[in-house]
């Protein structure tokens, strides 16, 4: 059982059922080639060698981008441009097969933002600060917190009641727009004025799938938030985890906290990065 987990977690979940789906696709092709072949075999005798001939090599086909895919999210190399089709192909195929296995629908959810994960880092390149975006989620703010920070950020007063204070001075320190949705729409929204062209994105499972579809083509990575409390209230996040992500896009070093970048963070010049909390506060209002 423990084996059983240690093979399947991660992406190795999703490759998995893709596979499984690879395979069905394969035994529905043979499937409809046995069932036209009388009717061919009727207009010419060397038909139905030929029709199952290119079957094959459609299959082969097939198999042979599916490979690429899995070789590209292991190596972390762009062999392919693979994620249309993991995002608009794979994924949907992958969840019908999870539900005939009766996968909870969280799991592969989980397992393909780590695919999806891995072929943003094998071909994506350098993004400037100002066109990057972390994205997070109202939840993360304590929920006993009185002030509105998902209409403005620098609403927060840096009480260290939640980890909302720590990923503004983040942003603040490596120069990236930020901005805490309270749903989807919004969420659309705000990719919508902003343009980033590359997303670090946190959020539940269901809402980071959606995320990375809705988004695509702009390369999303997707980081899972933790919920000790129960969904949708007081969230937590893997700090590190959001600044390895942040740290990719912008090709740099991990930066330490100073003195210094702490204080910038609290000043008047962080309304320069803050101005997608002020688009998106002046048109929840219209
Ligand atoms: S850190 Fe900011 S958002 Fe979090 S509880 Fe304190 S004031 Fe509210």
């Amino acid at each position: 059982m423990k084996m059983e987990k240690e093979i399947l977690k991660g992406k190795n979940l999703f490759i998995l059922l893709s596979f499984l789906g690879v395979v069905f696709l394969g035994i529905v092709l043979l499937g409809c080639w046995y069932l036209i072949t009388p009717r061919l075999g009727q207009l010419q005798i060397q038909l139905p060698v030929v029709v199952g001939m290119a079957f094959i090599t459609i299959y082969l086909a097939i198999v042979a981008l599916f490979s690429l895919i899995v070789l590209s999210a292991y190596l972390e190399k762009d062999l392919i441009s693979a994620k249309k089709i993991t995002v608009r192909i794979l994924f949907p195929l992958a969840t019908v097969i999870g539900k005939l296995l009766r996968i909870p629908q969280d799991r592969i959810r989980a397992s393909f933002i780590e695919m999806n994960n891995s072929l943003v880092r094998s071909s994506v390149g350098l993004i400037p600060g100002d066109r990057l975006l972390l994205l997070l989620p109202h939840c993360l703010q304590s929920f006993q917190c009185p002030h509105r920070v998902t209409s403005e950020v620098r609403n927060c007063r840096h009480c260290g009641g939640c980890e909302i204070a720590d990923l503004i001075d983040m942003c603040s320190r490596y120069g990236v727009k930020m901005s805490i949705a309270t749903g989807g729409t919004l969420a659309r929204r705000v990719i919508v004025e902003t343009r980033p062209k590359a997303i670090v994105a946190v959020a539940c499972e269901r809402d980071l799938t959606s995320g990375i579809q809705d988004s695509y083509p702009i390369p999303v990575i997707g980081i899972l938030n933790e919920r000790p409390f129960g969904p949708c209230r007081d969230t937590k996040v893997d700090l590190a985890l959001v600044e390895a992500a942040i740290s990719f896009f912008l090709k740099a070093q991990p930066k330490p906290v100073t003195q210094s970048a702490a204080g910038e963070a609290r000043s008047g010049e962080r309304e320069k990065q803050w101005e997608i909390s002020q688009h998106v506060k002046s048109h929840s209002g219209s």
